[in-house]
């Protein structure tokens, strides 16, 4: 596989409707062109944990996901690179077919162990993990060390010429980070590609309890919840990529800007307003929509 290349990250202005007719000038950081399968904001979450690993003498490193989590696939290859050994615990019992997730994490050299459902949830891995000789990663990288290194995703652009910065979240360790850069007048606005996720503005404010920057999370556009979709948004990812040659994946990125370009056009953004977009990349994930559906 591939190799990280944080080096190939762009910063592009969008040339959209949206915002072109609204005053609003609009730049997007594509993390995705880190790397074609390792989602942008894992490599960045994981960064800190990794020296944490290095230096505490411990020999190996668990973490946990499910079957599709970019989470695991970017582990496993970030272990690779690093030449450390990696046991991945698995959701859920094993399939005779592994998901391409987990064929990837496993041709990465990540161990993968099959935990089930319940024992997952109550965290009750065989004892074999709970030593001091592993290191533990939690799921989704969500922590303090994730958040710090989510939080170096700002050192990036030139953060203070932006009125707003806009985000998908899941765990929200990634918009705790960015708010944890972001100045009293900025706003962060989080776009949840979870249903009803309630917990999510105590999850980010847990990891930053001092954030100053005002968070706006936007809970509507989940599409039906987790990887879950609508045709009118796979519609608007060929349109968008029609008018901006920007590929986005429906999980994550297309969530965020669809959010994004519809709120500007309630006129949700002041005129004049500079707004941010963090696309972390997941575009590996389309290969389970429909072939065909998408034109890039
Ligand atoms: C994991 C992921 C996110 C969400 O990050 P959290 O820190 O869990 O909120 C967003 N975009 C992509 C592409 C991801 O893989």
């Amino acid at each position: 596989m591939q190799e990280i290349k944080v080096e190939n990250i762009t910063n592009d202005s969008i040339r959209h409707p949206a915002f072109l007719e609204n005053g609003i000038v609009a730049d997007i950081l594509r993390l995705d062109k880190i790397h074609p399968v390792i989602s942008g904001n894992k490599w960045f979450k994981l960064k800190n944990y990794l020296s944490d690993f290095q230096a505490s003498g411990k020999k190996e490193i668990i973490t946990f996901g499910g079957a599709w989590s970019n989470h695991i696939v970017a582990t496993a290859s970030a272990c690779k690179q690093l030449n450390i050994p990696v046991t991945g615990i698995i959701r859920g019992e094993a399939s005779p077919t592994l998901s391409k997730t987990l064929i990837d994490a496993k041709n990465l050299g990540m161990h993968l162990h099959f935990a089930s459902r319940t024992d997952y949830k109550n965290k009750l891995i065989s004892g074999q993990f709970n030593n001091e000789s592993c290191y533990i990663i939690p799921e989704g990288g969500y922590g303090h060390l994730g958040m710090l290194g989510a939080a170096t995703i700002l050192e990036l652009v030139n953060k203070n010429q932006y009125t707003h910065v806009c985000c998908a979240a899941g765990t929200g360790t990634m918009a705790a980070g960015l708010l944890h850069k972001l100045l009293p007048e900025q706003h962060l606005e989080v776009v949840s590609v979870l249903k009803n996720f309630s917990g999510l503005e105590a999850s980010i404010l847990f990891l930053n309890p001092v954030a100053k920057a005002v968070m706006n999370i936007h809970h509507n556009f989940h599409f039906g919840g987790y990887a879950k979709h609508k045709p009118e948004l796979i519609a608007f990812m060929n349109k968008f990529y029609n008018q901006t040659k920007i590929p986005s994946d429906f999980v994550y990125s297309a969530k965020m800007i669809f959010a994004i370009t519809d709120l500007a056009y309630k006129n949700y953004f002041p005129p004049q307003s500079r707004l941010l977009l963090i696309h972390c990349g997941g575009l590996q994930g389309n290969a389970s929509l429909d072939k065909g559906s998408l034109i890039f």
